[in-house]
């Protein structure tokens, strides 16, 4: 085995070619830097990619979560309900805009949220008032779920589907891992489930831009307010006005950020979108591998899914059997780490941050499974550019460190 030269394997990592740069280069010597026509081509060519009929490009995944949030009109004494084992980021969207989050606990096979645990919240702190949910406590109106896909593990759409239909809930997709991943026969992003879903293109995602997302509905009017939240609450941003008699007027008609993602960034994203058919499939390959290579290591959990959903393989999450070991997840990964492994842990849960803490008065115990789930994880590389010797690599000391601690 080659260890001794082995270099540093990053659990994700962008793919960029020479026809990506070109397109980079090209626009920095074009008239538009941000603004401009690469912005409408690349919302068009990812609107196509996944099935749905808008897309507004922002400057980051978090960007485009805030712009859902804001552009449904959640606010103060609204209530979403939403996993508690994902990136802050899908709790923090509603903070932002005065709204409150509600967790409620995973699914032990998938780490996706638990739609009998959704109605199992709603029916503990909600009460039927007039056709809306009234949470006993808070007052809060229940108006949304927000289902993250996890790892590109296509949550449980149509449960949660019928939920949201039976209590009149809105869904919001944090899509920033399932970029490529279908619900059955639904390209998640097509919204068939839902009324809008947030992807990001950080480069640890399936295509980068930098920094950058993407909201997606088909719901026109959602789409205009997302675009107008991400220019101040203009509506109509320099180039649209250039030829116009009064060039210069424009009205803020609502309060936004400056939320945009500049041409070089989108030329960036338009160069990659042809490719992510090849990425998903190496992804695919690599999940494979893990899957044959350490099937048989019973001190370890790998990812369940369901085979007739297409899993879009943004990280791939293993589970230490802690029971079965006499090493934690904590010293497992150190010991990954110092043998050029860059594994990381998805997630620390939402509600063990100090600031929910502190603001909702959350705590170890709130949600068991995830919790558990969070003990025992690692994430293992998983990136398109990674060789077949990268995962055996991994793979090989996987089953070292656990054959060293079983027993
Ligand atoms: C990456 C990510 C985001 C937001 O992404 P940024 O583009 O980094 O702002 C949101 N939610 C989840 C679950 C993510 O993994």
């Amino acid at each position: 085995m080659k260890q001794a030269m082995q270099k540093y394997i990053p659990y994700g990592r962008q793919c960029i070619e020479e026809e990506d740069i070109a397109a980079v280069v090209d626009v920095l010597r074009s008239d538009w830097l941000t603004t401009g026509p690469k912005v409408a081509e690349f919302e068009w060519a990812f609107a196509g990619t996944v099935g749905a009929q808008y897309a507004v490009a922002l400057s980051s995944g978090t960007a485009a979560l805030h712009a859902a949030v804001h552009a449904l009109g959640l606010g103060p004494g609204d209530e979403a309900i939403t996993t508690p084992y994902t990136f802050a980021a899908t709790a923090n969207c509603l903070l932002l805009e005065g709204a409150r989050p509600v967790f409620a606990d995973v699914c032990e096979s998938d780490l996706n949220i638990d739609p009998a645990g959704v109605r199992r919240i709603i029916d503990a702190k909600y009460r039927g008032e007039s056709g809306t949910l009234r949470n006993r406590e808070t007052g809060g109106v229940l108006r949304a779920i927000i289902p993250v896909h996890f790892a590109g593990c296509p949550a449980e759409m149509d449960e949660l589907a019928a939920i949201a239909r039976e209590h009149n809930l809105i869904i919001i997709e944090d899509a920033s891992h399932a970029l490529g991943a279908k619900y059955e026969n639904n390209s998640i992003g097509s919204c068939s489930h839902s009324r809008l879903a947030c992807f990001s293109t950080h480069p640890v995602k399936h295509i980068a831009t930098g920094e950058g997302g993407l909201l997606v509905t088909n719901d026109e009017e959602i789409a205009a307010r997302a675009r107008r939240f991400r220019n101040h609450g203009i509506t109509t941003d320099a180039r649209e006005r250039a030829g116009r008699q009064r060039a210069w007027y424009y009205e803020m008609t609502d309060l936004g950020l400056n939320y945009r993602l500049t041409d070089i960034q989108c030329a960036l994203g338009l160069a990659q979108l042809p490719r992510l058919g090849r990425f998903l499939k190496r992804r695919a390959e690599i999940a494979d591998k893990y899957y044959r290579q350490l099937g048989d290591v019973a001190a370890i959990i790998l990812p369940g899914y369901r085979r007739e959903n297409a899993h879009a393989w943004h990280l791939f999450v293993m589970r230490l059997r802690l029971e079965a070991l006499s090493v934690g997840r904590d010293e497992f990964f150190s010991q990954m780490r110092e043998m050029g492994i860059g594994v990381n842990v998805h997630y620390i849960p939402v509600h063990l941050h100090p600031y929910y803490r502190r603001r909702f008065g959350t705590k170890p115990g709130d949600f068991p499974v995830a919790e558990a789930a969070f003990a025992a994880a690692i994430t293992l590389p998983l990136f398109p550019l990674m060789t077949d010797d990268e995962v055996d690599y991994v793979v090989n000391c996987v089953r070292k460190l656990v054959t060293r601690y079983s027993g």
